[in-house]
């Protein structure tokens, strides 16, 4: 077995057990990296020098007897993520020059853990995007095919796992924005419960919705990063005081009589046949397993999508006007004045998707029209998380598609922003009612991997965790690689 096709847990165990030190371990991934990001396009900052001075320093504790199951595993961090002395991004031209001077909560708790630094991957400008097509970087290529679309927002995160170049990657997820390039890219992904993981250093698109996760190859991986990341942080107010469970050590309960809610609005026109088949035989197989099914119905999920951008776009017009070229980030050339430094800026650094956002958020919470449209979709947000409280006193967890179809042609939705908004249109509930989600890979699609997801009640990871684990111990789809040399590849 090659290093870069082993599990975080199994990386983990050979480093202990001294097969392999952490430097000979973050070479390979440097070698892999310097090889396979030109076609992926998939990294923003490789942090070589540093992964060898953390792999070292990681090396050093595990010859004391010293660190942790993640010591001295490499990762990458979403390009989201402040980490202190390394370009910070957010994929936009706006922080294209801004180096962060301090970590976030989570940069600090996974490197406080031993993990190595590779880099900070790609992703949709402030991570509004399904395709990772809006980066100011430039576009990500999905491994499994690259004239195809990772997903996004955490589309360069999901192609560095999925590619080999990198064990793990966290992500972030505001409306599916870690589970869909998941879906797409074959891997495990983990969007925790609102307020589990800290947001400090999170760039901030929508706070009442961004929740920072795991992109990874398994449950086991995921649990072992979500156990390291998550916790009540005093920088973060809407982290939640609560204890952190030992994930991993959960894995095992049994699935025999689960209660499993089919959400029968998850399965109408817009899911595409050979995805919907892929998962309707992974719900057949869980009541293998022993699990029992029950279809249950959401009827305000639908309104998610119309009521995810009225709410995300009015958030995200409060939190990107500190980008105002006095503070952070882009500033343009010779200001004629005070006006004139504000519109420039903002106007040269920022995207056309993050303009959209921006005018459509600050209309809806205008005088005017807060009533009719930032009221109304929070009354409505009201009435969704209502469903799910409904549906949780029925059933344990939920069950669906991730994503109404697999990886779709670069450029393909591009042109209309609609169609592009519709990708979610699985994902965005859970971030409405800031519920846990998972997907896991349950088919390939014409060569293409698809996801199952899973969502729990709040605080429910360990269980989501366990059932994605059953899964993974039955079936093989998340062991599936992408083919090398990689479709499309020169
Ligand atoms: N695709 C959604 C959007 O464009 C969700 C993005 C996300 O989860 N960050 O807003």
């Amino acid at each position: 077995m090659k290093l870069h096709e082993l599990t975080v847990a199994e990386l983990g165990r050979g480093l202990r057990e001294r097969e392999f030190t952490s430097v000979e371990l973050t070479r390979h991934y440097l070698a892999r990296i310097a090889s396979g990001n030109a076609a992926l396009n998939a990294f923003i900052t490789v942090t070589a020098e540093r992964a060898l001075a953390d792999a070292a320093a990681a090396d050093q504790r595990l010859a004391r007897g010293e660190g942790g199951l993640l010591t001295g595993v490499p990762l990458a961090h979403k390009d989201i993520f402040c980490t202190d002395g390394v370009l910070t991004t957010c994929g936009s031209r706006m922080l294209a020059k801004f180096v962060a001077p301090y970590d976030a909560t989570v940069v600090e708790r996974l490197a406080a853990a031993g993990m190595v630094l590779l880099g900070k991957t790609n992703m949709d400008e402030f991570a509004m995007g399904s395709s990772n097509e809006t980066s100011w970087f430039g576009p990500v290529r999905n491994p499994w095919d690259l004239a195809r679309v990772p997903g996004g927002s955490s589309g360069g995160s999901a192609a560095v796992v999925a590619a080999g170049l990198a064990p793990v990657a966290t992500g972030t997820d505001t409306g599916g924005s870690i589970r869909q390039p998941a879906a797409l890219c074959g891997l495990t992904g983990l969007k925790p419960t609102y307020g589990r993981v800290s947001r400090y250093g999170m760039i901030a698109f929508a706070s009442s919705l961004d929740q920072g996760g795991v992109l990874a190859r398994s449950a086991l991986d995921a649990a072992l990063l979500l156990a390291a990341m998550a916790g009540p942080d005093p920088r973060d107010s809407t982290c939640i005081e609560r204890p952190v469970s030992d994930y991993a050590a959960g894995l095992d309960r049994p699935i025999r009589g689960l209660r499993i809610g089919i959400i029968r609005e998850f399965f109408g026109p817009g899911l595409e046949a050979g995805t919907g088949a892929a998962v309707q035989a992974a719900l057949d197989g869980f009541r293998k397993l022993g699990a029992e099914l029950v279809e249950v119905s959401l009827p305000n999920l639908p309104l998610s999508v119309p009521t995810y951008y009225v709410v995300a776009p009015a958030e995200c017009s409060s939190n990107l006007s500190r980008f105002d070229g006095v503070r952070f980030g882009h500033r343009c050339e010779e200001p004629r004045d005070l006006r004139d430094l504000y519109e420039r800026s903002r106007g040269e650094g920022f995207g056309a998707e993050v303009k959209r956002r921006i005018m459509t958020g600050t209309y809806v919470l205008s005088a005017g029209y807060y009533d009719a449209y930032y009221l109304k979709a929070q009354q409505v947000r009201s009435l969704i998380n209502a469903d799910f409280r409904r549906a949780f006193a029925e059933v344990d967890v939920l069950m669906g598609p991730t994503s109404p179809t697999p990886a779709f042609a670069l450029g393909a939705k591009t042109d209309d922003p609609i169609t592009m908004y519709l990708n979610d249109i699985y994902t965005i509930g859970a971030n409405l009612a800031g519920l846990p989600a998972i997907s896991v890979p349950c088919g390939l699609v014409g060569g293409l991997p698809v996801g199952l997801q899973v969502i729990g009640s709040h605080f429910a990871e360990e269980l989501l965790l366990a059932v994605a684990h059953a899964w993974q111990r039955e079936t093989d789809w998340h062991g599936r690689r992408p083919p090398e040399p990689v479709r499309g590849a020169p």
